[in-house]
């Protein structure tokens, strides 16, 4: 295994991470050490509606490509968005079920766009793969194949739609990109953020060049995290290591009711404030 050679040659532990853990502690070192570190876990605060959505869209998706090829119809999807249906998060039963109607549209249209020729390589798959000083890996929603090559595939369901720039500068998608291709043994390099609500496609093309950048700047917030943990776990504490980031947002953050910093810093969103509009 490749790795991080220290002063005496020998390879240093390559730091695991996922892009959600990379992306939680450049949001906020504080946030990091509740979500991944304080035990017991610091109590988060309630769902999110647009957190639900999400969810239920990826596996009403999820299900869809697990069928049969000819069973999969956009009258299907809609049925299966029923299915998987929460209303975790909502301000009432009306908006739920406004959602649940928007939701089954979007994928209804979604699938009918795609066509029947649409068959992914692999859906919610998790990739990992040694590069440089990491082990970068998580689970990436669609990989298709296309013309011989692999394509990441992020599903969106935000309030604004995803444009090439967003697929450019996802560090998730670049790391989804290098863990694929070791992982499914194919060329990768085109990534795309498929925003439901809009039907808008950002994407973009990567080549080795700017697929190492998004690499370099996951081994420094790797390394950076990796040296903070490790003074919490020699027992210290390690509070100054894990300071707030105040910012606007705390607004959406879980555990604001254990953070003073973030409470001055913004006052709290409703739990259906991130939905699409
Ligand atoms: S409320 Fe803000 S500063 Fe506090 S932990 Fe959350 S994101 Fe960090």
């Amino acid at each position: 295994m490749q790795g991080q050679l220290g002063l005496e040659g020998i390879p240093g532990k390559l730091v695991r991470v996922t892009p959600a853990k990379l992306a939680n502690w450049d949001s906020c070192p504080r946030k990091f050490r509740m979500t991944y570190l304080d035990r017991p876990t610091p109590s988060r605060s309630g769902a999110r509606a647009n957190a639900t959505l999400g969810a239920v869209v990826h596996n009403a998706l999820k299900a869809f490509f697990e069928l049969p090829t000819a069973q999969r119809t956009p009258e299907k999807a809609v049925l299966l968005v029923r299915q998987c249906w929460k209303s975790d998060g909502f301000a009432d039963f009306e908006q739920a079920d406004e959602y649940r109607g928007r939701a089954q549209r979007w994928v209804a249209e979604y699938v009918e766009r795609l066509g029947p020729g649409a068959d992914p390589v692999a859906v919610e798959r998790w990739v990992s793969a040694p590069v440089g000083t990491i082990i970068a890996e998580g689970r990436v929603d669609r990989i298709d194949r296309r013309d011989g090559a692999l394509v990441v595939v992020d599903y969106k369901t935000g309030r604004r739609a995803a444009t090439d720039e967003d697929a450019r500068d996802s560090r998730a998608l670049a790391l989804y990109a290098v863990a694929t291709r070791k992982t499914l043994r194919g060329e990768t390099g085109r990534v795309e953020l498929h925003h439901l609500p809009s039907g808008r496609v950002g994407a973009w093309d990567h080549d080795q060049a700017s697929l190492d950048e998004h690499v370099r700047a996951a081994e420094r917030s790797a390394a950076e995290l990796q040296a903070a943990s490790d003074t919490f776990e020699e027992g210290d504490g390690g509070r100054a290591a894990f300071p707030p980031k105040p910012g606007a947002q705390c607004a959406w953050c879980e555990f604001r009711a254990h953070c003073p910093e973030g409470q001055q810093a913004a006052p709290p969103a409703a739990p259906w404030a991130g939905l699409a509009g």
